[in-house]
């Protein structure tokens, strides 16, 4: 549907030998078009073997994709489902995306602040895995919320409240799931080529005209590395311009929580206090940085102090009600929102005296799923009381017994405690980092 990627008939692959793609991928040479399209087009009707995708994914994430290759595969995908193109219908239609963290609850206010000053949000978002929680997952927690979007519903949302956030439907990039599951199974989940196609597939399908990627780094984060974040941020920014939309990224720091809390209900209830004007200043920042962005990609004259004004006088809060309402959820519940903890607490303190210098993130975020927070498999319930309190932050002086974190789990076990406490590193010196690492501009379109 979305003309601005694609004006001709796609190149039909049904001539194609699989073997011959993938001896070509294999020796490193750069596939053209058809080659791309024949196997996402197998790994969509299953034409395609699970061996033979197995042997393009690895062969990709071995040998790189050019650019050029890097776009072909994102529009194969993306067209291998429904496009929405809802900017035909909505001006200035923002999106974010974030490559996912411990205590990452970004979404959740900077889609009602947008809508509070007039910029519209749609966002399909994914469901928690390992050790990042999902915003479908915390929403999930409101009574009622219902998450199905299909394009009309979509339309019918942002008309009435200017947000609409979701799950990805089976009908968007389908030739993803088959690939996504693959990769999960070959060791290729960490190819970034493979990484940008497959979040594009799914982030171009709704046709919002401006986007902005949060790319976490630090330990918490999927790439820990800045060097690996700032690839991916380009790749991901330099493949939409390629592709005719507006996108910026952030490189933010996820080497500790972000906030004070991590776990469902309490990641909900941060939210609240965050439009209450009662949030962690770090949270804070990237949702005022991230709006900042998608106001001037979306021609919005919207600037940080309308943002703060907007958090400050209760718009925000406001517009996040009309939102949940608009979506199913229960307006008692709002009124009066029950989120309970898990019962049995217990203190992580320092064990000597200094500066807490390094958080193990992502073991938190796995050990927080291991105690029933979160999923290891993909069919898991999750427990919305499991929960962490962080007390500290990097950089913080501290003395030995202080209190660096507090967990909210359902029942004593000793093994899981000590490992937490593995989690925080108290030293003679540390640094806190800082929030905002780097802005990838649009600026290498190919
Ligand atoms: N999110 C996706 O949708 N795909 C990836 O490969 C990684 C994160």
């Amino acid at each position: 549907m979305s003309g601005a990627l694609r004006t001709s008939a796609p190149p039909s692959p049904m001539v194609v030998n699989p073997y011959g793609v993938l001896e070509r991928k294999r020796s490193g040479e750069a596939l053209d078009e058809v080659e791309i399209r024949a196997a996402v087009q197998g790994a969509a009707d299953g034409s395609w073997s699970d061996a033979q995708l197995g042997a393009f994914l690895m062969a990709t994430a071995i040998r790189g994709l050019q650019p050029a290759e890097t776009n072909r595969l994102t529009v194969a995908m993306l067209e291998s489902g429904e496009q929405w193109d809802l900017s035909s219908e909505i001006a200035g239609l923002t999106d974010k995306h974030s490559t996912g963290g411990v205590g990452d609850k970004v979404s959740l206010v900077l889609s009602p602040l947008l809508a509070a000053c007039h910029i519209p949000v749609v966002m399909l978002t994914g469901r928690g895995l390992g050790h990042t929680g999902g915003t479908a997952d915390k929403l999930e927690i409101i009574p009622g919320l219902d998450l199905r979007l299909d394009r009309r519903r979509c339309l019918q949302l942002l008309e009435q409240v200017q947000v609409a956030v979701g799950v990805a439907t089976s009908e968007i990039a389908p030739a993803d799931r088959r690939l996504y599951a693959l990769r999960d199974q070959t060791a290729t989940v960490d190819s970034l080529p493979l990484i940008t196609a497959s979040i594009l597939s799914k982030k171009l399908a709704t046709g919002a005209a401006a986007l902005v990627f949060d790319v976490k780094t630090g330990s918490g984060a999927i790439l820990a590395e800045i060097e690996d974040a700032r690839e991916l941020a380009r790749m991901l920014v330099d493949t939409c311009g390629a592709l005719g939309r507006k996108a910026t990224a952030l490189i933010t720091d996820m080497s500790q929580p972000l906030g004070n809390w991590v776990g469902h209900a309490a990641e909900v209830r941060e939210t609240l206090d965050c439009l209450a004007d009662a949030g962690p200043p770090e949270l804070m920042g990237v949702v005022y940085a991230l709006a900042e962005e998608l106001a001037a990609m979306a021609g919005s004259s919207a600037g940080r102090a309308d943002f703060e004004e907007a958090i400050a006088s209760g718009r925000a809060r406001e517009a996040f009600d009309r939102w949940i309402v608009a979506q199913g959820g229960d307006t008692g519940w709002l009124a009066d929102p029950e989120l309970a903890l898990a019962p049995h607490e217990v203190v992580l303190e320092a064990p000597r005296d200094g500066v807490l210098a390094a958080v193990e993130t992502r073991k938190l975020g796995l050990l927080l799923a291991e105690a029933g927070g979160g999923r290891s498999r993909a069919s898991r319930e999750i427990d919305p009381g499991i929960s962490l309190e962080y007390r500290s932050r990097l950089g913080l002086s501290v003395q030995a017994g202080d209190e660096l974190a507090r967990l909210y789990i359902r029942r004593s076990d000793e093994r899981l405690e000590d490992e937490f406490r593995t989690c925080f590193r108290v030293e003679e010196a540390g640094q806190a980092p800082r929030l905002i690492r780097e802005r990838i501009p649009p600026g290498h379109p190919l």
